[in-house]
């Protein structure tokens, strides 16, 4: 599983365009802006302290980096089958074109060429629907004969009215993952996982196969694409060296085997050594037996994922995209989670709940926090926040997993909403800006922290109750009672004395950010005239509003109106406490007692209705603002040197590793297609 960004985060890093990165510290690129086209923005994240690594934790990470480089274009076939075809034409026509570059057409072929890179393929990496070029066909045809007329054609000349037809016709191919009720999956679907087969076909072969009484299941499909030739017959050709993408896997083995010298444990070693044989064997369960030594490294300061995890991108769930993302510990951002769950006894003793329903023994869970040094194929350029691995159910039961949240690249997007305009716009006044800008990284952290190391886990059932009582409502009632628990003690001063907030005042940052998000700025993702459904925004909206009501007495908050706008305004940050701590001691008391009548109550309440004309106004306000709804990174740039400081790729001469920031997003990735696609070659 992988999680992505929580909106409160989504909504503070919504906007910076490009004008903004001149602002930012060219001392500290974390996110700048590189590249802003379409519906999507490229940002930078910076590797905070790479260069206080041992030389062989660089060594180590440097392999693995050019592991996870290595399968860039696996991903990129797995999402449509012609994909590399049209990537190495329109990289060609990008390169070799002659004229003039601020021609309409060919601003017009440069978006194109952005968005496909950012893609990995014809396809949006979100709606998986394909994207529409905005330039000619006669446009398109003649830089292909230039092309063709030096002798510069990147591929096969026959294959050029399919590779036309995929870029040109929109009825052709047009999805690359459908999810439409009713329809054959398969054949709508434009991603490479089948070939010639139908939906019942793959169902009825994986039928036949799995065992259902097998309590340690094989993921089957996971490695594999299903074809059915014209004999009739159904062959699963398996990703593996010697099978298919042979050339890209191999040279993923070669790089994890000259990581494995470098590993900072046997634990870790046995970890790659199985990952190898995997590999090379295709077989699934040899997989399991990587993901249990993986799930059980839990000391190794460097780590790493390589191979085809999540299946996001198969209507039918079963074969993964090939990703990795190497990274390594924070460990200063992991030191506040092993506070938090050492001391969780003392917060669970002094929560605001009836005493009834404390837990008499609570373990909190120390969560990982990590920085990522790379990201490829399906992490890149649009990535996850946070990682929940292994998938498989049952190793999951036995061994655990691991959960972490990457640092760097919340920090990337926190960077990047710095005076971008969504503050000025929203934020009732300067001194509550300069609130948030001081303080919001810090407590939003502490918030996640909060409600997934102590929240979530804190409190029990009176016997007899059933943990479905709440039904429908239970997964709202749930988060509202985990966010509670963390904005009640956001605000203690137990997080002075732990040493994990330096000032008094510095919870007020998050409360502010969390009423305006929970009355005003979430409702911009929600459409005209629909209500709140999802858990989380239900719990947000619910908490908000029910303290407006409850503080409207003392005018601990209000809504105020300026100039035709409205504003969110706090006038006492201390009785507000008081109230999520009342809020949460019902909450606690609803869960408790599976009160469900009460809890079905406070959500239809406080948590659905939309108020249509406030809706209206945020939605036109944020519309002023020039914001991109998708945002991805690109990586930074490693070069192994050797004690002259030469680049050198030989493990026996490499001294150390240097990290630079300054490549750009298309550069970028005309160098990953120039070093490193072993399967257009
Ligand atoms: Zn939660």
């Amino acid at each position: 599983m992988k999680f992505h960004k929580s909106l409160a985060v989504v909504l503070a890093a919504a906007t910076a365009t490009s004008a903004m990165a001149n602002k930012l510290d060219p001392n500290n690129p974390s996110g700048t802006v590189v590249d802003r086209f379409a519906d999507i923005e490229v940002l930078r994240y910076v590797v905070p302290g790479f260069n206080t690594l041992s030389p062989k934790q660089k060594k180590l990470i440097y392999f693995l980096t050019e592991a996870a480089l290595s399968g860039r274009d696996i991903l990129w076939d797995q999402n449509g089958k012609y994909n590399l075809p049209v990537r190495q034409l329109c990289e060609s026509i990008y390169t070799n074109y002659k004229g003039d570059r601020n021609d309409k057409d060919f601003k017009a072929f440069e978006t194109y060429l952005k968005q496909i890179e950012f893609g990995n393929g014809l396809y949006h990496h979100y709606s998986t629907d394909k994207f529409t070029p905005g330039f000619s066909r006669s446009w398109f045809d003649s830089q292909v004969k230039a092309l063709e007329k030096a002798g510069s054609l990147p591929v096969d000349a026959t294959s050029l009215p399919v590779l036309s037809k995929a870029i040109f016709d929109p009825a052709f191919m047009p999805k690359r993952v459908n999810q439409a009720a009713g329809e054959d999956l398969i054949k709508t679907s434009a991603c490479n996982f089948y070939e010639n087969i139908s939906q019942p076909e793959v169902e009825a072969f994986y039928a036949a196969r799995k065992d259902t009484t097998d309590l340690t299941p094989i993921s089957y499909g996971l490695n594999s694409r299903l074809v059915k030739r014209p004999d009739g017959t159904i062959e699963e050709e398996v990703y593996k060296v010697g099978g298919y993408y042979d050339k890209a896997i191999r040279r993923i083995v070669d790089n994890l085997e000259k990581a494995k010298p470098f590993a900072e444990s046997p634990e870790q070693a046995a970890v790659i050594e199985e990952l190898i044989k995997f590999y090379r064997t295709g077989d699934l369960k040899v997989f399991d037996e990587y993901s249990i030594l993986w799930t059980e490294d839990t000391d190794s300061p460097v780590d790493f994922i390589n191979g085809f995890i999540e299946s996001y991108g198969d209507p039918l769930g079963m074969t993964g995209s090939w990703e990795s993302i190497v990274n390594y510990r924070d460990e200063k951002a992991s030191s506040r989670t092993k506070t938090l769950a050492a001391n969780a006894q003392w917060f669970e003793n002094n929560s605001p709940v009836d005493p009834r329903f404390r837990k008499p023994q609570v373990k909190g869970v120390s969560a990982k926090v990590i920085d990522a040094a790379i990201l490829a194929g399906d992490a890149y350029p649009s990535t996850p926040i946070g990682i929940n691995l292994p998938n498989a159910n049952w190793i999951r039961a036995a061994h655990g997993s691991k959960s972490v949240t990457i640092e760097n690249i919340t920090r990337a997007y926190d960077d990047a909403s710095h005076g971008n305009g969504f503050n000025e716009e929203f934020v009732i006044d300067e001194p509550t800006r300069k609130l948030l800008d001081k303080y919001l990284f810090i407590t939003d952290n502490l918030h996640t922290d909060l409600h997934e190391c102590l929240g979530h886990g804190s409190g029990r059932l009176l016997p007899g109750v059933d943990p479905d009582a709440l039904k429908a409502h239970g997964s709202t009632l749930e988060e509202t009672r985990a966010d509670l628990f963390a904005l009640y003690y956001l605000a203690d001063p137990k997080m002075i004395e732990l040493g994990l907030l330096d000032s008094p005042d510095a919870y007020q940052a998050e409360y502010y950010k969390y009423m305006l998000n929970g009355l005003m700025t979430q409702l911009m993702r929600i459409e005209p005239g629909k209500d709140v459904e999802e858990a989380h925004m239900r719990n947000r909206k619910l908490i908000a509003e029910w303290v407006l009501e409850k503080g409207r007495p003392d005018n601990v908050v209000e809504i105020v109106e300026i100039n035709g706008k409205h504003f969110v305004k706090i006038n006492d940050y201390r009785k507000l406490r008081d109230l999520f701590g009342q809020l949460l001691h019902e909450i606690q008391r609803i869960k408790s007692e599976g009160d469900y009548e009460a809890g079905a109550n406070l959500v239809e309440t406080y948590a659905v209705k939309v108020d249509p004309k406030l809706h209206k106004e945020i939605l036109d306000r944020y519309a002023t603002l020039d914001i991109a709804p998708y945002k991805g990174f690109v990586n930074p740039v490693y070069t192994a040197v050797d004690a002259q400081g030469q680049p050198t790729t030989d493990p026996d001469k490499i001294t150390d590793v240097k990290i630079t920031y300054e490549e750009d997003f298309i550069p970028q990735m005309l160098r990953y297609s120039r070093d490193y696609s072993p399967l257009t070659k």
